[in-house]
């Protein structure tokens, strides 16, 4: 499994670069703390958490009396890793309720974030912590989504279920999958979404058609949202659509390789109330890390 603080601090965090050079100076000024908040915030953090962790931090250094660039950095670190929050849980269920049941994680989110390439790669990790896994392709509506899936899972040596003509019930193709699941005594069935966004009511009859007809055969155990860590605030309105609809228990960040939005994941955990639990590191079968708020924010200072 890649180590995300590793990854993150071999790919040169832009965002944790510029934090560093400003607490570099010895003595800091106003014009000092205003770029630390600015560098936040151009980092998608947000305005609230970005204001809150400059109090805390400006508070701490005045309180102690320190000046020492090495011990400001110190308090940095704790301080962008409480922000990060290192008490959510982050563990990824994929248990069935009893043996001989899978269970059923659905992945949703706009098209282009990285879903296929996300179920893709967590096949591959579930592969290798021994899993049986099957993958569902309930998008439905465009042919080259499917057959971009089955080459995952060809590729990671397991079976997808597909539907056999464009345009086909996405429900109907996870159900399918589910009861191939359970008829093969899998342990996880993963299944990709289609990600359309023209409208919040037909994506939640869609989500909410998909969500019953699988629990009828077997319990969901999380819904992930894949959000794209480069888009920025128009990421975080598409987040806060399938929060609405989706029941999202999950977020997985991608393209987290080399941006310096890595804020967002601040952003998002606030304004959905769930944990980052993966984040992808690129466009490779291996490039995928379960989420540490501490080795994050290692990752980044580097
Ligand atoms: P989907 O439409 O949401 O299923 O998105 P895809 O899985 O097809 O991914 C869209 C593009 O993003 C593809 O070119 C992927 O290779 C790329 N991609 C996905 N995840 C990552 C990632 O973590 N890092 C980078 N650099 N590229 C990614």
């Amino acid at each position: 499994l890649v180590r995300l603080r590793d990854r993150l601090a071999r790919s040169g965090s832009p965002l944790g670069a510029r934090l560093l050079a400003v607490l570099s100076r010895d003595h800091l000024t106003e014009d000092d703390w205003d770029e630390l908040e600015e560098t936040l915030l151009l980092a998608d953090v947000g305005a609230g958490p970005a204001g809150e962790l400059i109090d805390a931090l400006r508070t701490r250094v005045r309180v102690q009396g320190v000046s020492d660039p090495a011990a400001v950095r110190t308090m940095l670190r704790e301080e962008l890793i409480a922000l990060v929050d290192p008490t959510m849980d982050r563990t990824l269920h994929t248990d069935g309720a009893e043996p001989g049941t899978p269970g059923v994680v659905l992945v949703v989110g706009v098209n282009g974030t990285g879903k296929t390439t996300t179920v893709g790669k967590l096949a591959r990790v579930l592969v290798a912590e021994g899993k049986a896994v099957v993958l569902g392709a309930a998008d439905t509506f465009r042919a080259a989504a499917a057959d971009q899936l089955q080459t995952w899972g060809s590729r990671v040596g397991v079976p997808t279920v597909r539907a056999d003509r464009d345009g086909a019930d996405p429900a109907a193709v996870a159900f399918d999958a589910v009861k191939q699941g359970k008829a093969d005594g899998v342990d996880v069935v993963l299944v990709d979404t289609a990600g359309r966004l023209q409208n919040k009511a037909g994506l939640m009859d869609e989500l909410g058609k998909i969500t019953r007809v699988v629990t009828r055969e077997a319990p969901l155990t999380e819904v992930l949202l894949v959000l794209d860590a480069t888009t920025g605030q128009n990421g975080m309105q598409q987040a806060r659509v399938f929060g609405e609809v989706a029941g999202v228990t999950g977020i997985v960040l991608t393209k987290l390789d080399g941006t310096a939005k890595g804020g967002i994941v601040v952003a998002v955990q606030r304004a959905l109330g769930v944990p980052v639990k993966l984040v992808g590191l690129g466009e490779g079968p291996d490039d995928l890390a379960p989420f540490d708020a501490a080795q994050f924010v290692d990752g980044i200072l580097g």
